[in-house]
């Protein structure tokens, strides 16, 4: 259990109640805000930082939304959240998606992003529609290629695009509160007391408050928050390194990963696309690191001279109409599980606390989605969606 100054029947006296408290004010916490007040829940959401702060995983401009998953679960799910972002871009008026369009393409090894091949069988099975390319289609569609490897092929999907970070937190944060949750911002929350069942005690520089349910998105910052509930989760923090290159604007820039090979026990996973920040540029990023660390205080978010060297060699090599020059590099925190899947379930012996961590570099394009299943876990213990593989109770997750 947490140490903490305050007694929890002093702290129940004078606490504010609510229904919900949310902590993280990231992507999943503000759109979770949403939908827990919009449906009538009484809610607040902390948040240590500011919204948008440059420590978390929702930071920067852009994301990729994709549906193309070799996990059928995955690309289902993506499908469902799809749906979501158009009606809220309708709803708020707001654009939340821009662009569309994406190719993979590379080896069809299997990865930390799946595998190619997969991805085929599973958008085929899904009736997703794509179109698949050899080294010759690839130079013929996408002139900005160039020493493809004769091994390589690729697949685009049109439903796939970018997701324009700054709007999506802003809308989310103004509709839940429209809706009526109170957003606490600059405002650390400490679980004080968490008995089974609740209430759930928690203090914080805007006073006390007592929740019937919780909902935790907390990022890297994750186990910090679980220590109250003594239990602990087997997460990495890795810290990534994001990079732009100018580009020849003439040349119709794609947004695309790449499936490389096997270079000293890393494999070479590169992804980039045209930013919305710098319009004669090119934002990569290389999908590994050499930064990892067990708590976030140990971050240095610094970008990782290293991984700028492979991303300027692979950028130079793969692409015509580029400068290799890495410019304005910025750093972003992934919160790793040992089997890079997200954990999206509630605590044990705890059926009305939800939690989101591990999302491993992908929840962004979940967004709405993730909101609206950890309010359902909050309230009811269970969800509509098929979650069971983001299960807590996985082997290797809780830490023995
Ligand atoms: C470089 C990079 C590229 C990515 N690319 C993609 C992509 O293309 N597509 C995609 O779908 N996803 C992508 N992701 C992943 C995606 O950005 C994250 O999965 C998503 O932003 C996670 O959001 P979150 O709200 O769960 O966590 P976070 O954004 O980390 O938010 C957690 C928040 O909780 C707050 N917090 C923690 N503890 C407390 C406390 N005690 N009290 C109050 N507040 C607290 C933190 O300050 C933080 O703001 C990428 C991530 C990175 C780093």
């Amino acid at each position: 259990m947490s140490t903490n100054p305050i007694h929890p029947q002093q702290a129940i006296e004078s606490a504010y109640e609510v229904d919900i408290a949310i902590i993280g004010g990231g992507t999943t916490g503000t759109s979770a805000a949403y939908y827990a007040a919009s449906a009538g829940y009484k809610t607040v959401l902390f948040e240590q930082y500011t919204i948008g702060n440059n420590y978390a995983s929702s930071d920067g401009e852009s994301r990729m939304f994709r549906i193309m998953y070799s996990d059928a679960t995955m690309a289902r799910l993506a499908e469902s959240a799809l749906g979501m972002w158009h009606e809220i871009q309708e709803y708020s008026g707001v654009t939340l998606l821009e662009r569309d369009g994406l190719l993979f393409y590379g080896l069809p090894a299997a990865s930390v992003e799946g595998n190619l091949e997969q991805c085929a069988q599973v958008m085929s099975s899904l009736g997703v529609p794509y179109t698949r390319y050899d080294t010759t289609a690839l130079y013929q569609n996408y002139p900005v290629f160039q020493s493809l490897p004769a091994d390589y092929f690729g697949l685009s999907q049109p439903s796939s695009c970018m997701i324009v970070v700054k709007n999506s937190l802003q809308t989310f944060c103004d509709l839940a509160a429209n809706a009526g949750a109170a957003l606490l911002t600059n405002c650390p929350a400490t679980i004080v007391s968490a008995p089974p069942g609740g209430p759930y005690v928690i203090s914080s520089p805007q006073g006390l408050f007592l929740a019937k349910s919780l909902i935790m998105a907390p990022g890297a910052w994750s186990n910090r928050l679980f220590s109250a509930f003594d239990i602990q989760l087997n997460l990495k923090i890795w810290q990534m390194t994001v990079v732009f290159f100018g580009v020849d604007t003439s040349l119709p820039w794609p947004m695309w990963y790449e499936f490389g090979p096997t270079v000293d026990n890393q494999q070479q996973l590169f992804y980039g696309f045209p930013p919305l920040e710098y319009p004669d540029m090119i934002k990569v990023s290389a999908d590994f690191t050499n930064d990892i660390y067990d708590d976030p205080s140990q971050c240095t978010y610094q970008p990782d001279p290293v991984i700028l060297r492979a991303m300027s060699n692979f950028v130079g090599q793969r692409f015509t109409g580029i400068s290799t020059a890495p410019q304005n590099p910025i750093t972003c925190l992934y919160t790793m599980t040992p089997d890079a899947q997200l954990v999206l379930d509630t605590l044990p012996n705890y059926s009305n606390v939800a939690v989101l961590t591990g999302e491993s570099g992908r929840a962004f394009k979940y967004t709405p989605l993730f909101g609206r299943i950890l309010v359902e876990l909050a309230t009811t213990g269970k969800s509509a969606y098929d979650i069971s593989e983001f299960s807590i109770n996985r082997p290797g997750i809780i830490q023995s």
